[in-house]
C-alpha cells in the first residue's frame, strides 16, 4: 500500500504556483464572504487566509452577522464582483438555513467563481467545456495524475452525490473516460458497487462509513470525509484495516484536504489570468 500524501504534493504545487504567481507582477484576489460563526468554518477560512497571505495574494474576509438578508447579502457579493482588485470569490458554506445558497452562490459573477459552483461553471464542466472546477473534485483528479495512477478504463465508484464533490467528480472522471459509478443514501445493496471499484472514493460525511469488507483486494481508495470527533479528524474510510488492501489511499487528516486548498489558490490564479485576457 502506498500513500496518497496530499500534504507533500501541495508543497510542490504550492512553490510552482508561487513562482507563476511572481511572473505576473501583480496582485492575485481572493475573498471569503462568510455568514454567522461555524466553528469548521472558521477554521477553513483561517487555513485559505494562511496559504493566500503565503503566496502574497490580496485577501479579504468580509464576515457579516446571522440577521443579513438576502438582498442584503447580493449587495455585499455584487460590490466585489465589481471589484478590480477581487479575482475570486466564494460564500462560505454552511450558510444559515435563511439564506438562499443557490442564489447565493449564482451571484458570483460566472469569471469571479473560484469554487465552480454557480451554474455556468457547472454546466460548462458537463459539457467538457474550460470552466472554474469545484476544487475537491479538481483536487482528486491532480493527486491520481500526479502518483501516476491511470483513470481512463477504469470503474470508478463515488459515494455521495453532493453538488460540492460526487456529482462534479463524476463528470471529471466521465471526462477522462472512466467508468463512473455515482451512489448514495438510497442505493440498494452499496457494498455489490463498492467492492467492485478499480477507484473508490468517499464522500459520505460518516466516519469509518467503508469498511475492508467494502473494498476489493488492489483497489485505490480515496477519502473525502472530515468527521470531528473529540477534537479529532476521522475520514469515511477505516483506515487501519482498508489500507491493508487498497493499493493506494489517502489519509485523513493530509490526503484530499490540503488539495482542496491548494486548488482554491490555482483557481483564483487561473481566474486573474482569464480576466485579464478578456479586457
Ligand atoms: P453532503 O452534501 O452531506 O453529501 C453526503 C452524501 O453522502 C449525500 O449524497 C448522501 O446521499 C450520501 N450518503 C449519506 N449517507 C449515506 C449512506 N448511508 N449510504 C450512501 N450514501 C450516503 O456532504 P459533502 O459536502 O459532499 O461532504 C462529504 C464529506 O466530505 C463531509 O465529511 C465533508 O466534511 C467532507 N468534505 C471534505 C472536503 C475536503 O477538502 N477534504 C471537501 C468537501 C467536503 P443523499 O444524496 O441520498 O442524501
Amino acid at each position: 500500500m502506498e500513500l496518497l500524501n496530499g500534504k507533500e504534493l501541495r508543497e510542490k504545487k504550492i512553490e510552482e504556483l508561487k513562482s507563476k504567481v511572481e511572473r505576473l507582477n501583480e496582485l492575485v484576489g481572493l475573498a471569503v464572504i462568510q455568514v454567522g460563526s461555524d466553528e469548521a468554518s472558521n477554521v477553513y477560512i483561517g487555513q485559505k487566509e494562511k496559504l493566500a497571505t503565503r503566496l502574497g495574494y490580496y485577501f479579504i474576509h468580509k464576515k457579516f452577522d446571522e440577521s443579513i438578508t438576502d438582498e442584503e447579502l447580493k449587495e455585499e457579493i455584487d460590490k466585489l464582483n465589481n471589484n478590480e482588485q477581487i479575482d475570486g470569490i466564494i460564500v462560505q458554506m454552511p450558510l444559515p438555513k435563511h439564506i438562499d445558497s443557490v442564489k447565493a452562490v449564482n451571484e458570483i459573477s460566472e469569471y469571479k467563481d473560484v469554487d465552480g459552483l454557480g451554474f455556468i461553471n457547472a454546466g460548462k464542466l458537463m459539457h467538457g467545456e474550460e470552466a472554474l472546477v469545484s476544487c475537491t473534485p479538481k483536487g482528486i483528479i491532480d493527486l491520481l495524475d500526479n502518483y501516476g495512477i491511470e483513470i481512463e478504463g477504469k470503474h470508478v465508484v463515488i459515494v455521495g452525490r453532493s453538488i460540492l464533490v460526487g456529482k462534479p467528480l463524476a463528470c471529471l472522471f466521465t471526462t477522462r473516460n472512466a467508468t463512473v459509478t455515482l451512489c448514495h443514501s438510497r442505493t440498494i445493496d452499496l457494498a455489490k458497487y463498492t467492492r467492485e471499484a478499480d477507484i473508490l472514493v468517499a464522500a459520505v460525511g460518516k466516519k469509518h462509513f467503508i469498511t475492508e469488507e467494502m473494498v476489493k483486494e488492489g483497489a485505490v481508495v480515496i477519502d473525502v470525509g472530515i468527521n470531528r470527533e473529540d477534537k479529532k479528524l476521522y475520514g469515511d474510510v477505516d483506515f487501519d484495516n482498508v489500507s491493508k488492501k487498497a493499493s493506494y489511499i489517502t489519509p485523513v487528516p493530509g490526503g484530499v484536504g490540503p488539495m482542496t486548498v491548494y486548488e482554491l489558490m490555482d483557481n483564483t490564479y487561473e481566474a486573474h489570468v482569464l480576466r485579464r485576457k478578456l479586457k
